[in-house]
């Protein structure tokens, strides 16, 4: 059997998954004592959500156990910047315009399926259809802007290009210099959606949560084990991000890069009132990938995010954390002067699996062993799309969506330790450099 040593842990304060409504509800008991499965899918982000959730649909006979390290929110998937793009975005963008359609059409689809899940089961994760700001504050970065827009003529789609007084208008913030708002993003609470979501899985699918798996041996069955405990399963699906590469897997194919975020106490009434008068909870990304993402919540903090740290460990530490809460302050304070006085109370760090070529593992390893990794920073629409047509390509369904998704999701290769390490922390910096005034 093989041990599996790096495991998740909490990585800071957990803003989200600490303001959810959901938090405490999701019920999942810890793996103890021998079990058998026909379905085990590892890890209880969106991609692993929605494998188990649209696998259950399918075979609403079979018994399908989902299980998770740590709580369902406390990944990830709950410590994001609760975006769900709806438009290729800069950390996944494709130089090629028909690959852009079609990954704007599943996107599209990804926001559907999680927004009826939300309908129909009532989940309360803060959910707007707010759309997105991708702004520029330095003259340099302009080109960007310009390039987003031929993607989006390309694509057909609806947005407005705004600046300077009209743009402070709109976010309350004289900061940034252009911007081009798109409308059909959404903004949520991450945590409780990927909570709400776990809660809505169909009867078939059992979740177990503070459940590391500590060993794996693959065959017929597939074993699992835990601490005081093993699952033995027909099929496996490995949905575990950058921990995929503890199993065995796709070696020489994931880059685990940690960024950070921090969200700020609520404001009060009325200082959000003086400062953010007639202004609508909003979402920036930045125009530069390097840069900076910024919300004002419905329930009126500010959210930061940005820095990174290139990590095998794949784990960060009290060191990082403590100097991506610094560049926090200085990013926050050069965008809201008069908010000094307001703190941060919870500041977090989580992993994008990035790849080289942006294109993620969607894999068929061997019999009856699947895997889904790499999502490149837009893992909630991606995890839940590429988690649906997983669960279909299982079952045997064929479609066009499922062609074109395993037609353009081979990742390249990566050099071995340490030239991985060394390579991943030179272009990091060098883009945190690039991108100067956008963070
Ligand atoms: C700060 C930040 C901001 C981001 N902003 C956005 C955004 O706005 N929009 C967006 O779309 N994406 C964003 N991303 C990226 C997004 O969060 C990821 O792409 C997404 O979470 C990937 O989902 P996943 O299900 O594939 O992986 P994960 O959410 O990482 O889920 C994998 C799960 O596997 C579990 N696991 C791993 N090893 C084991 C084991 N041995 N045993 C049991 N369980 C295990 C982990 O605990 C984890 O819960 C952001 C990421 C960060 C860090």
């Amino acid at each position: 059997m093989k041990k599996i040593q790096r495991l998740p842990a909490i990585d800071g304060e957990l803003g989200w998954y600490e303001t959810s409504l959901l938090t405490g509800r999701t019920g999942g008991t810890r793996l103890k004592g021998k079990h058998q499965f026909d379905v085990l899918v590892i890890g209880a982000g969106f991609s692993g959500l929605s494998t188990a959730g649209r696998l259950a649909e399918l075979w609403p006979d079979s018994r399908i156990a989902l299980v998770d390290a740590l709580r369902v929110g406390q990944g990830t998937s709950g410590r994001n910047a609760g975006f769900i793009i709806d438009l290729p975005h800069n950390l996944d963008a494709n130089a090629d315009p028909e690959v852009d359609k079609k990954v704007y059409q599943l996107n599209r689809f990804a926001i559907k399926r999680l927004d009826n899940i939300r309908r129909q089961n009532g989940i309360d994760c803060a959910w707007q259809k707010a759309g997105k700001y991708f702004a520029a504050h330095e003259a340099d970065n302009l080109r960007h802007i310009n390039s987003f827009t031929r993607t989006l003529n390309g694509l057909n789609t609806a947005y407005e290009v705004i600046e300077g007084n009209a743009l402070q208008q709109r976010l309350g913030t004289g900061y940034y210099r252009k911007a081009v708002y798109t409308p059909d993003n959404i903004l949520m609470n991450p945590a409780a959606l990927a909570q709400g979501v776990a809660l809505a899985l169909p009867d078939n699918v059992t979740l177990f949560e503070n459940s590391p798996v500590t060993g794996i041996e693959y065959g017929n069955p597939h074993r699992a084990r835990f601490l005081g405990g093993e699952i033995e399963a027909k099929t496996l699906v490995l949905s575990t991000n950058s921990f995929g590469e503890e199993f065995g897997l796709f070696q020489q194919r994931l880059a685990p890069v940690f960024t950070y975020a921090s969200l700020t106490r609520p404001m009060s009434e009325s200082l959000a009132g003086r400062l953010f008068p007639d202004i609508a909870p909003w979402g920036l990304t930045s125009a530069h990938p390097a840069g900076t993402t910024v919300r004002l919540t419905p329930d009126r903090r500010i959210f930061i995010r940005n820095s990174f740290s290139f990590e095998t460990s794949l784990r960060t530490d009290p060191q990082k954390l403590e100097r991506a809460w610094q560049q926090h302050r200085a990013s926050f304070s050069a965008r809201f002067p008069e908010l000094a006085g307001l703190e941060f109370e919870y500041t977090w760090g989580g992993m994008l699996c990035m790849t080289l070529n942006h294109q993620s593992v969607f894999q068929k390893a061997a019999d009856s062993l699947y895997a889904l990794s790499g999502m490149n920073g837009v893992g909630v629409a991606k995890g839940t799309y590429l988690g649906y047509y997983l669960a279909e390509w299982i079952a045997g369904r064929d479609s066009d969506q499922l062609d074109f998704i395993r037609r353009n999701n081979q990742p390249s290769w990566v050099p071995p330790e340490p030239l991985r390490s060394v390579g991943a922390r030179i272009r990091l910096h060098y883009e945190s450099g690039k991108a100067a005034g956008e963070i």
